[in-house]
């Protein structure tokens, strides 16, 4: 008989799960409330990637005279924005629901909670539907953070899934929040052609990583005429008949057309039922787990961004399929590896863009870690100055013993590309010798990682 795999919410990391455990022969039921793709197809990642893939033209269209171009300016024609965005969703989701049914996930449209440790509750348009489960996933994600001084009303106060694009673009916004997704909007807006006033927290934006990154980041934002509100905390914001008007602890003022907050997300785990199973959350309200997802329950699984980890997509996914094999008991051909989180790329993808993985610079000096550091900028590319942007650098960390390569970072075009490659040879345990001797292709941006190997 096949096992029953019930899973509520459809994001990737539902997705992946249900589409993993279906092809290892479950039978599984996918419950989501809204749309399948979840928050990152249809709020978060994807239409937020590709209105900055749309800024970034602008903004190479801008720098294009000194390609030999003339007279070449870009506008945005808002409702074309927002046509691109919705068809990409739209294929997206089409996709998606297309590999499930393909594997005989059943997809059930409705709020699932827990009713008992083996009892699923689907509330649908037609009634409740209860579905009996010997594996359970919760893979409900989480929402934007709303601080008690703010009231988002979804066209002058925004929260960050109203913004693909807005009911119209912001004349001036005024960004709450210099994390990564705060960045991401400042960079979005700004080369989408509005004017942005962040209110920066700390002494620097992205609060935990590079200083040298960070520096990199704020440059960019200061040539475009970005203003910082640095060691600045937002207290108050008001909506006016002009605007906004967002008030800092220090007394400083940001007046602007629009505000929006990017102070993080809390997870969706408040109304499903988790105590009725015995479910364990942490004081913050995620699902507390095992190296292997299972909560406090062991049949009872969490994934994604409800599971209190790397708050990814592409980790959502990895933890999908990694409960789909360990639930099964399975795996699909090779052994149960654990995910390791400190193993996991990342990206921010602003102007310059910026990607890293493994151990960081600031890390290995507070941990009084011995290493080696070997930086290389795009500059000395040949690559680089044929894209005409000759921005960043890449930056390789190894043991200075036996050269395993330990963490890396690349700032500039293309950089969420390129930090594969680091990426795989440090879950390869590869050296600074087998990077710096593989033969990439030239001429490439590739071939940076190469010398910053050697
Ligand atoms: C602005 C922004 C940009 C981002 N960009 C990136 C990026 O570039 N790359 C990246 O890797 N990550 C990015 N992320 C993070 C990424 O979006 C999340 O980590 C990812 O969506 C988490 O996936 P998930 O499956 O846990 O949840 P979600 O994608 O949030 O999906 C959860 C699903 O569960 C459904 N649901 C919730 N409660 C219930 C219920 N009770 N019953 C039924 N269904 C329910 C929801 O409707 C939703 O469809 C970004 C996040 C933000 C905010």
């Amino acid at each position: 008989m096949s096992k029953k795999v019930v899973i509520i919410g459809g994001g990737p990391a539902g997705n992946r799960c249900a589409t993993d455990a279906a092809r290892l022969g479950a039978d599984v039921v996918m419950i989501e409330r809204d749309i399948v793709g979840g928050a990152a197809h249809l709020l978060d990642c994807i239409p937020s990637k590709a209105m900055i893939a749309t800024g970034g033209a602008i903004s190479f269209i801008n720098r294009a005279e000194g390609m030999g171009l003339v007279d070449v300016e870009a506008g945005i024609d808002v409702d074309a924005l927002k046509e691109r965005v919705q068809s990409i969703e739209e294929k997206l989701h089409g996709q998606m629901v297309d590999l499930l049914t393909s594997q005989g996930v059943r997809i059930v449209r409705g709020t699932g909670r827990l009713n008992g440790p083996n009892l699923v509750v689907a509330d649908t348009d037609e009634g409740p539907i209860e579905f009996e489960a010997e594996v359970v996933v919760l893979s409900t994600g989480s929402r934007p953070r709303i601080p008690d001084f703010a009231h988002p009303d979804g066209d002058r106060i925004l929260t960050t899934r109203d913004a693909y694009p807005p009911p119209q673009m912001p004349e001036h916004l005024v960004v709450i929040g210099s994390g990564v997704t705060g960045v991401e909007f400042v960079h979005m807006f700004s080369s989408l052609g509005s004017q942005v006033t962040l209110i920066v927290s700390r002494q620097h934006v992205l609060p935990g990583k590079d200083a040298e990154v960070a520096a990199a980041l704020e440059e960019n934002f200061l040539r475009r005429g970005v203003r910082l509100f640095k060691g600045a905390r937002a207290l108050n914001i008001d909506r006016t008949d002009e605007g906004v008007v967002v008030e800092c602890d220090d007394g400083r003022v940001a007046r602007g057309s629009h505000a929006l907050l990017a102070i993080g997300s809390i997870p969706n785990s408040d109304s499903l039922g988790l105590a009725s199973a015995g479910v364990e959350v942490d004081p913050s309200g995620y699902v507390v787990v095992d190296h292997n997802l299972r909560s406090s329950v062991p049949h009872i699984y969490a994934a994604g961004d409800l599971s209190g980890k790397l708050p990814l997509s592409s980790v959502a996914a990895m933890q999908g399929r990694k409960i789909a094999e360990h639930a099964l008991g399975m795996h699909i051909g090779r052994a149960h590896r654990h995910l390791d989180y400190d193993k996991a790329a990342s990206a921010i993808f602003t102007e310059p863009e910026i990607a890293d993985v493994g151990l960081a610079e600031a890390d290995a000096f507070a941990e009084g870690r011995k290493i080696r550091v070997t930086k290389v900028p795009f500059s000395v590319s040949a690559k680089a100055l044929i894209n005409h942007d000759p921005r960043g650098f890449v930056k390789i960390l190894s043991d200075p013993a036996t050269g395993v390569i330990l963490g890396g970072s690349i700032v500039g075009r293309h950089a969420a590309e390129l930090i594969s490659v680091i990426a795989v040879a440090i879950n390869a345990g590869l050296t600074v010798e087998d990077l710096s001797e593989t033969l990439f292709v030239h001429p490439t941006l590739t071939e940076v990682l190469a010398e910053a190997a050697e």
